[in-house]
């Protein structure tokens, strides 16, 4: 049993050793550096890594190059074997984020520089063009969205992650992919990276990107009068997605929200592309069964594939945004302007971007230096709100001190009416001020399943929506004691 141990550690250290020069140093640090050789028994080689996405996407992208480099390390063939292990580097992981954490509150400027750096290693590297796509919808991609200029963090890791890998292999994995999340979070621009990158690694990929309201409209232009005097219209349509598009890229696909036609249109452009093996990416601001209207066979189709989603920004992330995006306009901010921004303004890295561009502006304007207190003044009027980011425990702790419960039942089985109505509560303000993933709540509260969280935001909003008096007071009351 050791001595497989042991054979199969020397072994995967000989395997990382060579990858110098075949795989860049992101992708290793990524992914196959994390991964931990468990045995190495009958030619099959196992290794462990700590989420069922991982293992996936190292199964999907990797498993060939892997394989082959151990046969010809080990001169005979090996195939790999790859298990879940959540506990994996759950330790380094925690000791990670707490030393972050810490050094964010007690020193801004180590923290920052450290977390830019994580930021570099960790995006994946591209080069970039001076000119900007244009796909065959007549959409130019915007050219500061790309991989390179995205940040990573804890927020959108995964769909980071998945977004690489169709963009590397369009149409061999996730497909369609489904990315969702709140608005100004960074979706277009995934959706931009991607369409960038297949169109520089292959210059000739048809690709196709709208936004679900530009789709809205061309079917009713492709649609009005068919039938009457000739269907060219709506062939040309027909054929523009079916021989024309290699990869199917849509933004904001809630748009096609009650739209039959649209919706009946898409399902059959969604199989023939499928079928064919073509990529579909889409995103939204709801996941699929969040989208009213949704026709159900439409529905299950965003389902098939994988939904990554989106959070607001942590701290850290949004701090690394900032001296990224100043960077990459000319600009040098000091760690403590960014810090005040990124604290002051937690709601989305578009306002946030805005507030920078704003700081910048006028020291460039003014010839002033951009010290602390000239960033506050400038940004003095959006600024009013508390400068800490709230948490999910501070909601929890808020809405319990207010209905007088112990904070544990909110994340309890208990069911009663005493305890439910503050734990509804306390999710739908979660979702408004946080603006964090039904999943992620649900894994917050303690509930298996996530479509709890979405009817008690449901609820509480419905009730709000019928002005029920006492809860609009309840909330008021809980709001302002989290913004003192
Ligand atoms: P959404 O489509 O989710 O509403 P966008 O993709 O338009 O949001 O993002 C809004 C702005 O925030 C864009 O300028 C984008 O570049 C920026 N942004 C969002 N997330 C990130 C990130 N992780 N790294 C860098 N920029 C980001
Ligand atoms: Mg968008």
């Amino acid at each position: 049993m050791e001595s497989q141990l042991n054979e199969a550690k020397e072994l995967w250290s000989q395997f990382i050793a060579g990858l110098e020069g075949i795989e860049t140093a992101e992708t290793c640090d990524m992914f196959f550096k994390p991964m931990v050789p468990l045995a190495l028994e009958d030619k099959t080689m196992t290794l462990a890594v700590d989420t069922p996405f991982i293992k996936d996407w190292i199964m999907g992208n990797y498993a060939k190059l892997i394989e082959d480099r151990l046969s010809q390390l080990h001169l005979a063939p090996i195939t790999i074997k790859l298990v879940v292990d959540p506990e994996l580097h759950k330790e380094e992981k925690a000791a990670a984020k707490q030393a972050r954490t810490k050094q964010i509150s007690a020193e801004p400027e180590q923290s920052v520089s450290e977390t830019k750096e994580q930021a570099k290693v960790a995006a994946p590297v591209l080069p970039t063009r001076e000119d900007p796509y244009q796909t065959l919808s007549g959409r130019v991609f915007n050219p500061n969205y790309t991989f390179n200029s995205f940040v990573m963090g804890d927020s959108n890791h995964l769909a980071l992650a998945a977004a690489n890998a169709v963009a590397e292999k369009p149409g061999q994995h996730y497909n369609p992919l489904f990315i969702y999340g709140g608005v100004g979070i960074g979706k277009t621009h995934l959706l931009h990276a991607i369409g960038q990158f297949i169109l520089l690694k292959r210059p000739q990929t048809k690709i196709i990107y709208c936004s679900g309201s530009d789709f809205v409209q061309e079917v009713v232009e492709a649609t009005t009068g068919c039938g009457k005097f000739d269907n060219t219209g709506y062939n040309n349509f027909v054929q523009k997605y079916r021989n024309n598009c290699d990869v199917l890229l849509i933004d904001d696909i809630q748009f096609i929200s009650g739209k039959e036609r649209t919706q009946t249109e898409l399902f059959h452009i969604f199989n023939f592309l499928y079928e064919a093996g073509k990529q579909i990416v889409v995103t939204s601001d709801k996941l699929p069964q969040e989208i009213p209207d949704l026709a159900e066979r439409l529905r299950s189709r965003f389902q098939c594939g994988l939904i990554a989603d989106i959070q607001n920004p942590e701290l850290d992330t949004r701090v690394s945004i900032i001296m990224k995006k100043a960077k990459d306009a000319g600009f040098s901010i000091s760690n403590d302007v960014a810090m005040y921004i990124a604290k002051a303004l937690p709601a989305n890295v578009r306002i946030l971007e805005g507030a920078l561009k704003r700081v910048m502006a006028h020291s460039t304007l003014t010839g002033r230096p951009l010290t602390l207190d000239y960033a506050k003044q400038i940004l003095a009027d959006v600024c009013t709100t508390k400068t800490e980011t709230i948490s999910v425990e501070d909601i929890q702790k808020a809405v319990s001190d207010f209905y007088h419960l112990d904070t544990k039942a909110l994340s309890s089985s208990c069911r009663t009416k005493a305890v439910a109505r503050p734990r509804q509560v306390a999710m739908y303000l979660c979702r408004k001020h946080i603006n964090a993933s039904f999943p992620a709540l649900a894994k917050e509260f303690k509930r298996k399943d996530h479509t709890t969280v979405m009817s008690a935001c449901k609820k509480i909003a419905s009730l709000l929506g019928k002005e029920d008096e006492e809860l609009i007071a309840e909330i008021s009351s809980i709001e302002r004691a989290l913004n003192k």
